[in-house]
């Protein structure tokens, strides 16, 4: 396992935006776990929503006095393939479960536990990718409680898979899931769900001037911002449907003259599905300059392609939560929005945008048309959805909720 560098973080910038009683009970928390020493173990340092939370969560937990650490595992091509094959079958579609798969898992999982350097006082095993570790963990740190904090979208999960995670993760001590429906499918120990956040202050979410959003949008030719832009932003996953918003993309562009889409996507480390799904959306692109596929973006750049877009598309089949549906909306942009998962939770339909079930190509596009062609309505929903996630989607309220959990499973009084 390695330790993944993180960028510096204050408390202190969170102050404008996180009420005061928020701030006290922050700092109490903090300080009822100065003492406490604790690790997060994911499986890759960079792409994706849990790489982005843990980026922001660790610092920031440093900074207010908290021993917070981070490791990320080390794996091989095939681990991996293995656990996206267990992400699938957990979001419901995965190939068969053989035993040559259940022995990499564990395998890796072994290896990785080896170089466990205690002692730490709470162990938090983000996804089931090192959730395998979990009897290395216990016989390495017999009194440490273990956290399992799941990302992913457990409505229906298929059988084989489901019962393989359950094993592993009925023994840790508590779970968090992003949503209570999650904790229905699966038997978990004592559960609590936690909404994930965006960072503010992020270099993907800051406010920008004027003059960086001209060099940025610039930068992006020849994509133009004097036409209508729908965009998407997602890992390339069979789950987020870049195939489904192409044609619902279409479907609009048969009503708005010159609309255009940006499909921007990343490969996270630990998702060997991106590269091919890639080469397949990005050979329809090619045949349509309307469509522009772009990829490994800079922070700054993804910031400016959400809040420069008429409107935001996530078009998921599947969503844990779905960070990039808040990141649009911060940034006033509406979004319209599969309703699965997360997604419901942070687009209110008709208000910061439109929900649509998640094989509804043809709504979709209506939707967008809807949007495209007015633009007081998309003023009016992007500033109610800025001022929804500032209350229920920033960093510090799911600090808080993760604190106030860690307090209780360790038993301390706050
Ligand atoms: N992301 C990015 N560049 C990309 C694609 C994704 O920075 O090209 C970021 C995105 O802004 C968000 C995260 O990756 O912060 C994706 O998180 P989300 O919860 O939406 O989905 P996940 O990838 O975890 O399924």
């Amino acid at each position: 396992m390695h330790a993944p560098s993180l960028p510096d973080r204050s408390f202190e910038d969170y102050v404008a935006v996180t009420d005061d009683d928020r701030i006290d009970r922050l700092h109490t928390l903090a300080e009822t776990l100065e003492s406490v020493r604790i690790l997060h173990v994911n499986s890759t340092a960079t792409g994706g929503g849990v790489a982005e939370l843990l980026r922001s969560i660790v610092p920031v937990c440093r900074d207010l006095g908290i021993d917070d650490n981070w490791l990320v595992m080390d794996a091989t091509d095939e681990f991996f393939d293995v656990t996206k094959s267990i992400h699938n079958g957990l979001q419901g579609s995965g190939p068969p479960l053989t035993e040559d798969m259940k022995a990499t898992y564990h395998e890796v999982n072994e290896e990785n536990a080896a170089e466990l350097d205690g002692p730490f006082d709470l162990v938090v095993i983000h996804d089931p990718q090192p959730l395998g570790m979990i009897e290395s963990v216990r016989r390495k740190l017999p009194d440490t409680p273990i956290i399992w904090r799941c990302h992913i979208d457990l409505t229906d999960p298929d059988e084989a898979y489901r019962s393989f995670v359950e094993a592993p993760a009925e023994r840790t001590d508590h779970a968090i899931v992003s949503q209570s429906a999650y904790g229905d499918s699966i038997a978990l120990p004592s559960t609590s769900v936690i909404h994930p956040s965006i960072d503010p202050v992020t270099e993907k979410n800051r406010s920008l001037d004027q003059e960086t959003i001209a060099t940025e949008c610039d930068r992006l030719d020849p994509l133009s911002f004097e036409k209508p832009l729908v965009t998407q932003v997602s890992r390339f996953d069979p789950w987020k449907d870049q195939f489904g918003t192409l044609e619902a993309f279409r479907k609009a562009g048969e009503t708005v003259t010159d609309l255009q889409l940006a499909l921007v996507g990343g490969m996270a480390g630990d998702d060997p599905e991106g590269l091919e799904l890639y080469e397949r959306v990005a050979a329809q692109a090619v045949e349509d300059p309307a469509v522009h596929v772009l990829t490994d973006l800079p922070d700054l750049t993804v910031n400016v392609l959400q809040r420069r877009s008429d409107v935001v598309v996530q078009k998921s089949l599947r969503e844990g939560f779905g960070l990039v549906v808040s990141e649009a909306l911060w940034k006033r942009t509406p979004v319209v929005g599969s309703n699965v998962g997360g997604i419901p939770l942070q687009i209110r339909d008709g208000k910061t945008g439109y929900l649509v079930e998640p094989d509804d190509v043809e709504g979709v596009a209506d939707r967008l048309v809807t949007l495209l062609e007015d633009e007081t309505r998309r003023k009016r929903f992007g500033e109610d959805a800025r001022d929804h996630v500032r209350k229920a989607f920033l960093l510090p309220r799911q600090l808080e909720e993760l604190l106030a959990v860690f307090v209780d499973v360790l038993e301390l009084e706050d």
